[in-house]
C-alpha cells in the first residue's frame, strides 16, 4: 500500500512540475497571449463601466482621408425586399485605413454573413459601433483591446454582401438592440 501511494505521489509531482515548467515557458514565449487573455476576461467589467457613462456626442470620421460631406445619406434606404439600410456607407479605395470613430473596446471581430470581415467596438454609454466589409483587420487587433480614435482597426474592402459593390465601409451604430443613424454625429478628423 505505501508503495502504491508513493508511485501516485510521484506521478502527481511530475505532473505539477511539468505543468509549471510548460506554463512558465509559454508565458515567456507568448506574452501577448497573456495580455489579450486578461483583456478578454476583464471585458465584462469594462462594459459595465462604459454603460454608466454618457454616450459620445460626436464620432470622428473613421475612414482616412474622407470627409463627412462626401457621404450620401442612405439611412433607411430599402435593401432587398425585407430590409432597410441600418447605417451609412463610406466609399474609399480598397486598403484605405479605417480608424475607430470613438474610444472603446473591441467587442467582436470576425467573418459575418452580410458584413464580411466585421468588427464591433463598444464605447461610452455601451453604444456599439459596427464596421463592416473590411478587406482585412489591422495586425494584432483582438477582442478586449482598448482602442481610441487614433487606432487603425482595419482596411476598407468589399467583403460579405458588398462583393459586387465598390469598396466601402458600412458604418452602423446601435444602442441596446436599436439601430441609430450615425451620420448626425459624424465629424471630420
Ligand atoms: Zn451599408
Amino acid at each position: 500500500m505505501p508503495k502504491k501511494l508513493f508511485i501516485i505521489c510521484g506521478l502527481f509531482l511530475i505532473c505539477v512540475v511539468g505543468f509549471f515548467a510548460f506554463g512558465i515557458r509559454y508565458v515567456k514565449t507568448h506574452p501577448e497571449k497573456i495580455t489579450s487573455f486578461i483583456e478578454q476576461v476583464t471585458l465584462p467589467y469594462k462594459i459595465a463601466k462604459l454603460a454608466s457613462q454618457e454616450p459620445d456626442a460626436t464620432i470622428l470620421m473613421p475612414v482616412y482621408g474622407t470627409k463627412v460631406s462626401g457621404i450620401t445619406d442612405t439611412w433607411g434606404a430599402p435593401r432587398g425586399n425585407d430590409r432597410t439600410h441600418e447605417g451609412q456607407d463610406i466609399f474609399a479605395t480598397k486598403g484605405t485605413p479605417v480608424f475607430s470613430g470613438t474610444s472603446g473596446y473591441v467587442l467582436y471581430k470576425g467573418d459575418v454573413e452580410l458584413g464580411g470581415n466585421a468588427m464591433y467596438i463598444i464605447g461610452s454609454g455601451a453604444r456599439r459601433y459596427y464596421y463592416a466589409h473590411l478587406d482585412r483587420f489591422a495586425d494584432g487587433i483582438h477582442i478586449g483591446q482598448s482602442v481610441t480614435p487614433d487606432t487603425v482597426i482595419g482596411y476598407v474592402g468589399n467583403t460579405g454582401n458588398a462583393e459586387t459593390t465598390p469598396p466601402h465601409l458600412h458604418f452602423g451604430m446601435y444602442a441596446h438592440r436599436e439601430a441609430l443613424n450615425p451620420l448626425p454625429l459624424l465629424v471630420n478628423r
